[in-house]
Parts: structure tokens; C-alpha cells; sequence
């Protein structure tokens, strides 16, 4: 008796909503009426349906080319954008929201950040280019998986293995080294591919080739994982976080915000994580934004959540709320927050201070207004500049320090003093 052969994986479009959803659908038809047989989903969306996890984003590859793929979306009334054009990307616009759509490809030349691409037919090829078995994975509309790297043999245990040699595939482009810890912190069960991981330390110093840009955004997705902690403990072993950061990283207190994040519920909030993750003050805050190339709003965030002017006060808020108000007041309820956040992560012995409670009331307290103005002290002759700025300054001080019970008249008559 011969076993008879394994039915093939397939993924059934019933039971996957993004597959059923109008907006997927469309992008399809419009594909599948231009060349049957021609489009395929792949990467993200397959691996997630077949780990259960949910799918963000869908992608689509094909053998049309570029200008096909343009064509077959106007004709289906869709908005295609060149996002990629020279790569084979363009974007078809369906019910608002971008799916990208990729013409099957090769890369020709590397250099460590991009690749030279010419289009093929052949989806091999194109799924040797692709950075891990489990990202290689294609299904038609029916759902009939294709997996020409044996990403299915990676999936449980979850791991992610590179598509041929890891060394090679990491020089090509070391944005990889990161995609695997994030990927790894996502999805990864037990520990991480072995020839990947060392591959990774091996050409660590590779990293520094990339776009800052490029790196934070990476960092940042990584650090959004429900618990990043495992990856980063691998990345920072093996020297790899200390090659990016500069510094080695502290572990324990990113555990401490991860343990939080978890026992509350809340969403993972990677900048806090960041800073919980680097520790130290608002120079090194200030290096790192700059190196990273960080927006303004997250350098000043990061800058708010290490500032020490107030740590005093902050340590104090746990068991005096008048000391918590006066924090609030003078850092602002976000950095009050993400203070009162990192000093509780830092919590060696139990029982914790409970810092929820604290959170709480920095998002819920509304905050007096400060009764006066700078053309209060222009009234009173001031002239404007630093030393109106610095009255003003010791005023609202003074304010604060009195639970803000003065009023207006008693703190322009303290002012005429
Ligand atoms: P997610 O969208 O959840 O971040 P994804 O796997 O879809 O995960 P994308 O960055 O959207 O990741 O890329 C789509 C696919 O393109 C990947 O699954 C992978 O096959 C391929 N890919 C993306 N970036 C690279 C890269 N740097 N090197 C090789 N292949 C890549
Ligand atoms: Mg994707």
C-alpha cells in the first residue's frame, strides 16, 4: 500500500478575513483580469494567517510587470501609485488603503543596503531573494500555499531561517540582522536559528552601513513586539544591540516596562521601552536622537522621560500626592507618567510601588491654570526678555510649592515686593 500524498497546505478563503475583505478582493480581480493565474499573495499575510496571528498589510506578487500591474488597476478603476517603480513596487489603492504589488524579481548587484533588480518569470527566483523560508511563502486566491524555500518546516516551532546562506543573505542587505530579531521577537518560539544568530554577530559592524533612518524604524517596530525581551537578550549577548546603541543596554529595566505593559494590559509603547533600554540622561538621549535621526516629538518624549530636574519629586509622588501634582505640573503629565514608569521598572525588591495609580492620575488630573501672564509683569514694568522670564519663572514656583492656592491679587502683590 503506498501512503497516499500529503493533501496540499491551502489556506481557506472563508476563514481568513483578509482574504474575504472587498478591498483584497478587488486588487485580485483587477490582477487576475489582466493575466490569470499571474498574482499571488506573499510574505507577512501568509506567514501570519498560517501562525493565526493577524494580517496588517497584504502583498501581492506577480509576473506582470510594472506597467501591467498599472495598467490592470486603472482598468478596474483602482488608483495605482509608483511607490517602487524601479524596484517592480507599485501601490493599487482599494477602499482607501495601499497593497503593494510587486513584480517577481531577481537581485543583480548588492551593495550591503540595496539591490540592482531585474524582473523574471520565475518564482524561485523570486523567492530567493527574499529574506526568510517563512517570508518566501506565496498563495494564489484560492489559497494553495506555494513554498518553494520550505518555510512550512519553520513554523512550528516558529523560527526564522534565512533563505539560503544566512552570511551571504546578510551581506547582501544588513537591514536583515534587524528583521531577524523583530521578526524573532514577533513570532519566534524557543530560541532563534542558530547559523542566523551567528551570521549576525559575525558582521555586526556591517550595521553601520545602513540609514539611520532605516535602523530606528526597525528598532522601534522591534521594541512594539508584545515582548521583545528574549530577542534583545540574544542581540545584546552577542554584541549586536551594543553595535547599534553605542551603549550596552539595560536589560533589566526594559523587562521591568515589558512586566508592566503585560501585567496592565497596555500596548506596548516602544519609545518608553527605548529609553527604559538605554537608560542614562538627556545627553545621552540627545546623541542617540541625533544618531538615529529621530523626529523632534521623540527626541523631546525621550528627553521628558529622563530628565532629572524633578526626580526627587517623582520618587516622592508615590506616597505624596502633593508631590506627584508638582511633578505633573512642572514636567507635564506625559513625562510624569513615563518617569513615574521607569523608576517603578527599576523596582529590585518586591512589593512594587504601584505606579498604575500614578499613571492614572497624571492622564486624569486636570491642571489649574497659571493665574498669570507675561503682560501681567509687562503691566508691572517689566521689560520683555530672560529676566521676565526668569520672574515668571520663580513665581510659578512658588505657585506649585503652595498647592497652588495663591491667587492672581496675592501673586502680582508678591511680585510688587
Ligand atoms: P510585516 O509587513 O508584518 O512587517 P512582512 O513580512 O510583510 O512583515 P514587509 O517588510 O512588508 O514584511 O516585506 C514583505 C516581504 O518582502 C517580506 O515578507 C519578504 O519576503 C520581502 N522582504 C522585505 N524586506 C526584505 C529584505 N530586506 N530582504 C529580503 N526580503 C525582504
Ligand atoms: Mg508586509
Amino acid at each position: 500500500m503506498t501512503a497516499a500524498a500529503p493533501a496540499p497546505l491551502r489556506l481557506d478563503p472563508a476563514d481568513q478575513a483578509w482574504m474575504k475583505d472587498p478591498a483584497t478582493r478587488a486588487v485580485m480581480d483587477a490582477l487576475e483580469a489582466a493575466r490569470p493565474g499571474a498574482s499571488r499573495y506573499v510574505g507577512g499575510c501568509i506567514r501570519n494567517a498560517l501562525l493565526g496571528k493577524p494580517v496588517a498589510d497584504v502583498d501581492i506578487a506577480t509576473r506582470l510587470l510594472p506597467e501591467q500591474v498599472i495598467e490592470a488597476a486603472r482598468a478596474a478603476g483602482l488608483k495605482p501609485v509608483p511607490t517602487g517603480l524601479r524596484h517592480g513596487t507599485i501601490s493599487i489603492i482599494s477602499d482607501g488603503r495601499p497593497f503593494e504589488v510587486t513584480t517577481l524579481r531577481r537581485d543583480v548587484e548588492t551593495d550591503g543596503r540595496r539591490a540592482l533588480v531585474a524582473f523574471t518569470q520565475d518564482w524561485n527566483e523570486d523567492a530567493r531573494r527574499r529574506d526568510f523560508r517563512l517570508n518566501a511563502l506565496y498563495a494564489d486566491r484560492n489559497g494553495t500555499i506555494f513554498d518553494p524555500t520550505g518555510g512550512l518546516a519553520d513554523l512550528d516551532p516558529c523560527r526564522f531561517v534565512f533563505v539560503g546562506s544566512a552570511e551571504n543573505r546578510i551581506r547582501e542587505d544588513y537591514l536583515r540582522t534587524l528583521r531577524l530579531f523583530r521578526f524573532e521577537a514577533w513570532y519566534g518560539a524557543g530560541a532563534p536559528d542558530r547559523e542566523g544568530v551567528e551570521a549576525a554577530a559575525r558582521l555586526k559592524q556591517g550595521l553601520h552601513a545602513l540609514s539611520a533612518e532605516r535602523v530606528w524604524s526597525e528598532l522601534k517596530k522591534l521594541l512594539a513586539a508584545p515582548d521583545p525581551g528574549p530577542a534583545i537578550a540574544v542581540m545584546a549577548e552577542h554584541g549586536i544591540l551594543s553595535e547599534i546603541l553605542g551603549v550596552n543596554g539595560n536589560l533589566r529595566i526594559l523587562g521591568g516596562i515589558i512586566n508592566q505593559d503585560i501585567s496592565a494590559g497596555l500596548e506596548p509603547d516602544p519609545l518608553l521601552r527605548f529609553a527604559a533600554l538605554v537608560g542614562g540622561g538627556p545627553e545621552r538621549i540627545r546623541i542617540m536622537a541625533a544618531k538615529l535621526k529621530m523626529s523632534n516629538a521623540e527626541s523631546q518624549r525621550l528627553q521628558g522621560a529622563v530628565d532629572p530636574s524633578l526626580c526627587g519629586e517623582v520618587e516622592a509622588a508615590f506616597t505624596d500626592m502633593a508631590a506627584a501634582e508638582r511633578a505633573i505640573m512642572s514636567l507635564g503629565a506625559r513625562a510624569f507618567e513615563d518617569q513615574v514608569r521607569l523608576s517603578a521598572a527599576g523596582d529590585v525588591a518586591p512589593p512594587p510601588r504601584d505606579w498604575t495609580l500614578l499613571a492614572k492620575f497624571a492622564r486624569e488630573w486636570q491642571q489649574p491654570d497659571f493665574p498669570v501672564s507675561g503682560g501681567d509683569l509687562i503691566l508691572l514694568g517689566y521689560e520683555p526678555g530672560p529676566m521676565l522670564g526668569d520672574a515668571m519663572d520663580a513665581l510659578k514656583a512658588h505657585w506649585i510649592a503652595e498647592r497652588f492656592e495663591p491667587t492672581r491679587e496675592e501673586l502680582i502683590a508678591r511680585l510688587k515686593h
